[in-house]
């Protein structure tokens, strides 16, 4: 997608501090807004966020302050010279977000798993040069995040991004939303251009997770990162548990780690390359070894086959399973990521096996 990368004309990049979009869940009343810009402004945080059209679960819960806040949020504005961000989720939230000078538009997690919405909002957003962005959908599906960003493409909207926030899942976790790292760096891979902006507040759902999960995003080479900011999180509106004050968030920010996305330096380049060399060489060997082994399988394949006996033998994939993760802890691998290799390794034998078990034998002369 041919898209321009905006972020710059954000990102102050005088300060070794990240790309930050902070700000409250949700607007609650000017009095709030203003005192949060204002922090904001003493962090050097240029854009703030705040919700005032909230997708509840359940609907006697706070739904946003709607239009009324759009006023507070131009008013601000004005005062401090703040961009503002806010979610929209239909045609008639993107007109009026637009009438009253929002700065950057998003689309909430339960918007981007239907198309139609996305389509309408598409349409609705025809013409302007605003930045929109993409929260992915709650199921872990790329092709839905990546499908609304297409959308707003085809539009004509070339200022975008994507926001990772984090998949629902049944299953408990540490997590509000089980981050699945490998979908938004899929993303990265296929669309370099667009900027990946991590949400570590909705993905922890908890403010004492903030910090790891937007180290954890820095470290993969995210753009940056939207983190709820409120004045008193208790007592917040929507989502009190994950929000943090502008004290917290100066500490949170402080304390992140940001490196370089790469060195010009020749001596760091030079060993960088050597190191690398040195990969190539080992990994050359472990291809070896594991073609090695699977001729090995093709040898048991046989000898199965010869005396009529199955391809998967209990018995001996418990003592794999059991013998490989000991033997890894002796060599200061990690026993679960000894484990995943394995199934797959076994996977790979069981197949062989059974391609060698259904080959017709030659017929005999
Ligand atoms: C929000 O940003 O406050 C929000 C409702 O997010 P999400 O769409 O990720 O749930
Ligand atoms: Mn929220």
């Amino acid at each position: 997608m041919d898209t321009k990368n905006w972020v710059s004309d954000y990102k102050n990049f005088t300060s070794n501090q990240p790309f930050v979009i902070a700000g409250p869940c949700s607007a609650e009343s000017p009095e709030q807004l203003l005192t949060i810009a204002q922090s904001l402004k003493a962090l050097d945080i240029s854009i703030m966020r705040a919700g005032i059209w909230k997708p509840r679960t359940r609907p006697n819960s706070f739904e946003g302050m709607g239009e009324t806040a759009l006023k507070w949020m131009a008013d601000i504005k004005q005062k401090t010279g703040l961009a503002f961000a806010t979610e929209v989720a239909n045609p008639t939230h993107v007109e009026l977000a637009l009438k009253a000078g929002i700065d950057i538009l998003w689309i909430g997690a339960r918007t981007t798993v239907n198309p139609f919405s996305v389509q309408e909002i598409a349409d609705a957003l025809k013409g302007t040069d605003k930045i929109v962005l993409v929260k992915n959908p709650i199921n872990p599906d790329l092709s839905l995040w990546i499908g609304a960003l297409e959308r707003l493409h085809r539009a004509g909207i070339k200022k975008l991004g994507a926001i990772h926030r984090g998949f629902s899942s049944f299953q408990k976790s540490r997590f509000r939303n089980q981050p699945l790292w490998q979908i938004p760096l899929e993303l990265k891979t296929l669309h370099p251009d667009i900027p990946l902006i991590g949400d570590p507040s909705h993905i922890a759902g908890n403010r004492d997770l903030i910090f790891e999960v937007s180290q954890k995003a820095l470290d993969l080479d995210y753009d940056g990162l939207m983190i709820e900011t409120h004045p008193d999180p208790d007592k917040a509106l929507s989502d009190a548990q994950q929000q943090v004050t502008p004290e917290v968030l100066k500490e949170i920010l402080s304390q992140l780690r940001v490196s370089e996305r790469s060195s010009s330096n020749a001596l760091f380049i030079n060993h960088l390359e050597a190191l690398r060399e040195k990969i190539d060489h080992i990994d050359q060997e472990l291809i070896e070894t594991l073609s090695t082994r699977m001729k090995m399988i093709e040898k048991i394949g046989d000898y199965k086959k010869d005396n009529h006996v199955t391809v998967f033998q209990l018995e001996r994939w418990n003592e794999i399973m059991q013998t490989r993760p000991e033997w890894a802890k002796l060599a200061l691998l990690s026993p679960d990521f000894i484990r995943e290799l394995y199934k797959i390794i076994h996977d790979e034998s069981i197949r062989i096996q059974t391609e060698i078990m259904n080959k017709t034998s030659e017929p005999e002369k």
